[in-house]
């Protein structure tokens, strides 16, 4: 008696979807309450927007004009050997990279950068640093202002592999404006690559990158590679220039 209820319920149960796959056969669209497309929840937080560039209230300020505690040498355990004057940091020649003592994943990056002058300086040579995503992929830094060199290796370029769609640089001696949104690679247990890396950046307001995909890392010689790894630090490159920094922040996605 029991399975004779029970299937008599579940024969009830299928006429509505039994009617709808006979509507739809017919050539009807299936009727839709409008609220079952509709959701409530989560409800997303508030976020201040920052005036102009500044940061808005949930961004990790990196820099702000005032000192380097949040950032240590790139390599070994040693402090940051960059200066900070009149509210800017400025690359010491030599001392080596700069790496955040936070650890990133997925995240929307704010840095603007000023090129110094370029004196007899060419090409690689003029205001080259460069914003290593993860510490591992490099956005390139450059002087930009006719300074002709290799386009994948210009400022906007993800270096050595994919050149900015237009030059958006301004003039040497101006601020100019990185906001980068990244995608970190996802890597399988076994280490194979699940889904690359992939970033837009926008340089002075303009899109550079559209969604590029990040090949690997990004070497003067050689191929891209991925080798796998978790959150990283963002890195910044000492290549020989006294090129200068100032308002960083960071948020994380
Ligand atoms: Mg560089």
């Amino acid at each position: 008696m029991k399975k004779v209820v029970g299937l008599f319920l579940v024969c009830l149960l299928c006429i509505p979807v039994c009617l709808q796959a006979q509507g739809r056969q017919g050539g009807e669209q299936p009727q839709w309450d409008p609220e079952s497309t509709e959701w409530y929840y989560p409800v997303p937080v508030k976020v201040r927007p920052g005036e102009g560039t500044r940061p808005p209230s949930d961004a990790i300020i990196l820099f702000d004009g005032k000192d380097l505690s949040r950032w240590k040498a790139a390599r070994g355990d040693s402090a940051a050997g960059w200066k900070v004057q009149n509210g800017e940091l400025i690359i010491v020649p030599g001392k080596g990279g700069i790496r955040t003592r936070e650890y990133f994943g997925d995240c929307q990056l704010h840095i603007e950068f000023r090129s110094p002058a370029p004196g007899e300086h060419k090409g690689q040579n003029r205001g080259n640093s460069g914003i290593m995503m993860q510490s591992r992929y490099e956005i390139q830094i450059l002087d930009g202002d006719d300074n002709p060199t290799y386009v994948n290796g210009m400022a906007g370029s993800i270096y050595k592999q994919s050149a900015p769609l237009v030059n958006a640089y301004t003039r040497n001696g101006e601020w100019q404006i990185y906001d980068i949104y990244w995608k970190a690679p996802r890597f399988a247990i076994d280490g194979s690559v699940e889904s690359p890396a992939i970033v837009t950046v926008v340089l002075n307001g303009i899109v550079v990158q559209n969604n590029s995909i990040v090949k690997g890392t990004t070497p003067y010689t050689g191929l891209p590679k991925y080798i796998a790894h978790g959150r990283m630090p963002v890195s910044l490159q000492d290549h020989g220039t006294e090129t200068a920094f100032r308002n960083i922040w960071i948020r994380n996605l």
